[in-house]
């Protein structure tokens, strides 16, 4: 049986920049539009040509996508003409290949928000469609308040998607504007829609303020929708937007939609969704969702060592969809309830050879315990545990040593009112014999102390230039005696991997230097340094 088309449409720089905290700038809207295009999305809404001058800007020339580049913006205002309305003109001259309109369908909102009558309404959708139409547009009407306007009154809510679909639009869009619509409703409501407008021009876009904007967006397939409206990472206003990270792997790998539908995302890059989501996160400085699912640093991790033998055997007995098919990786944490098998597991994927019965694997177990009854957790530190195992199976080069620091912190005033504080740090290091020693800068004792550190390291220098601070993670742990730090940071290089490093202390400083030290030498281990 042939399968169905289904589109996807991406709003990850409309609806998505409307998130608190995010400011796509233009540089940042070209990356994204660009990595969305090579994922295989149908169709990507650039923005709202007018409403900002970034917007405008994106719009103001043809940009070489494959996708359908889409504006956003209104239909025209109640009471103009089309040739009246200068929110519409700036729209039907941005460079896109489609535009979409949204316009009300609610009729409470059209009363009271929009003070007109249902009948402009309707007039304002149908001119609107026409004249984007005429301007050789592909048309969408995103219907605002789609579920409750069909609960209040589902002829006027089923006219205004009709208007749209009657006067030639390609895809009518049936918003869940406040997310507050559940997947039952969604599929009854979809379900009455298909059987006037042909699913075939039915999209859905929810939103997940009651955390079912994926599960909303599948109920509408199921009952017969074609397009999915949704975002990179959920990301959106208030508690976010369809998340299409989620939405693509289940069409692919879930059978009840992959035997039945075909999307524009091919197998192979399904393999690099995992790193798509996380560029996002970096352009938008945050940490990546850990349990972000298919995605997430621990969507396939296992902590307990009766589930890690049994994925030894067959990872299918405890993994709902392979790790690689989405881009990510198995995980078996090691923590102190790690079996053998966890730890060898982990050795193997480093690419430790060591047998099984090795005493040593014993060993590490036993280190590992020890140190995380004071405080490490090296499930959450891939690479300090990847330096531990190598310590304690004796393969980690001195490279070199670090014989002194010192962190100076000072506050100088400058006027009455005005004073700044100023950070400094002196590091000694020893390399083949030889002292270097130099100083540094920094917003804080820690920046201070990395500067210094990574200024001058000799022979090895060349090996960190790339190397780059990404996250810095600070948790104070209540012992028994007293309060201990927990540092944890993560690195990148110039290749894009990313490892985290760990460092327990009293003392803060003495934390942060001992995960910093964990991720130079991670790097030179990892770049084959020389001893
Ligand atoms: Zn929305």
């Amino acid at each position: 049986m042939a399968r169905e088309r289904l589109y996807l449409f991406d709003t990850t720089l409309r609806d998505g920049a409307q998130t608190n905290g995010v400011d796509f700038t233009l540089a940042d809207k070209l990356t994204i539009a660009g990595m969305l295009d090579d994922l295989g999305i149908d169709y990507v809404e650039g923005g709202y040509p007018g409403a900002n001058p970034t917007d405008t800007q994106f719009f103001c020339e043809r940009r070489p996508l494959r996708c359908t580049f889409t504006a956003f913006g209104m239909t025209r205002r109640p009471g103009r003409s089309t040739s009246n309305d200068p929110g519409l003109a700036a729209l039907l001259e941005a460079k896109a290949d489609a535009i979409c309109f949204v316009a009300k369908s609610w009729d409470y909102h059209v009363r009271v928000a929009l003070e007109t009558t249902p009948e402009e309404n309707l007039a304002s959708i149908r001119d609107s469609v026409r004249a984007a139409i005429a301007k050789g547009r592909e048309v969408l009407l995103d219907c605002e308040h789609f579920f409750d306007g069909y609960k209040a009154n589902p002829q006027f809510a089923l006219a205004c998607a009709k208007a749209a679909y009657d006067e030639g639009a390609r895809w009518v869009v049936l918003c869940d504007t406040n997310g507050g619509a559940l997947p039952h409703e969604v599929e009854r409501i979809v379900g009455e829609v298909v059987k006037v407008i042909p699913g075939s021009h039915v999209g859905i876009h929810a939103h997940n303020d009651t955390e079912q904007a994926v599960a909303n967006s599948l109920a509408a397939v199921r009952a017969g929708a074609r397009q999915i409206q949704g975002t990179l990472n959920g990301l959106g206003e208030r508690c976010g937007n369809a998340n299409l990270v989620s939405i693509i792997p289940t069409l692919k790998l879930k059978p009840e939609f992959a035997d039945r539908f075909d999307i524009g995302v091919s197998d192979a890059k399904l393999k690099t969704l995992a790193h798509a989501s996380h560029t996002l996160d970096e352009m938008l400085n945050r940490a990546p969702n850990r349990h972000a699912p298919y995605v997430g640093e621990s969507a396939f991790a296992t902590k307990a060592g009766i589930h890690a033998s049994a994925i030894m055997k067959d990872p299918a007995t405890y993994e709902h969809v392979p790790p690689d098919t989405v881009g990510n990786r198995r995980k078996l944490l090691v923590s102190d309830q790690a079996g053998k098998s966890n730890v060898l597991a982990e050795l193997d994927r480093i690419g430790i050879k060591v047998e099984k019965d090795d005493a040593r694997i014993t060993r590490l177990l036993d280190v590992v315990k020890e140190r995380e009854a004071i405080g490490y957790a090296y499930e959450a530190a891939d690479a300090s545990f990847e330096l531990l195992a190598r310590r304690v199976l004796g393969t980690v080069p001195k490279f070199f040593d670090v014989t002194y620091f010192d962190v100076k912190v000072e506050q100088r005033s400058r006027t009455a009112e005005v004073s700044e504080m100023l950070t400094t740090a002196v590091v000694k290091v020893r390399i083949d014999g030889e002292t270097l020693i130099s100083a540094g800068e920094g917003n804080g004792p820690v920046n201070a102390l990395d500067v210094a550190l990574r200024k001058d390291l000799g022979k090895y220098q060349r090996y960190i230039e790339g190397l780059e601070l990404t996250d810095y993670r600070v948790r104070i742990l209540n012992g028994g005696t007293g309060a201990v730090t927990r540092v944890l940071i993560e690195s990148q290089d110039e290749t894009g991997e990313r490892w985290t490093t760990i460092g327990v202390s009293p003392n803060i400083i003495d934390a942060s230097f001992q995960a910093l030290m964990d991720s130079i030498v991670y790097k030179l281990v990892k770049s084959g340094a020389p001893a």
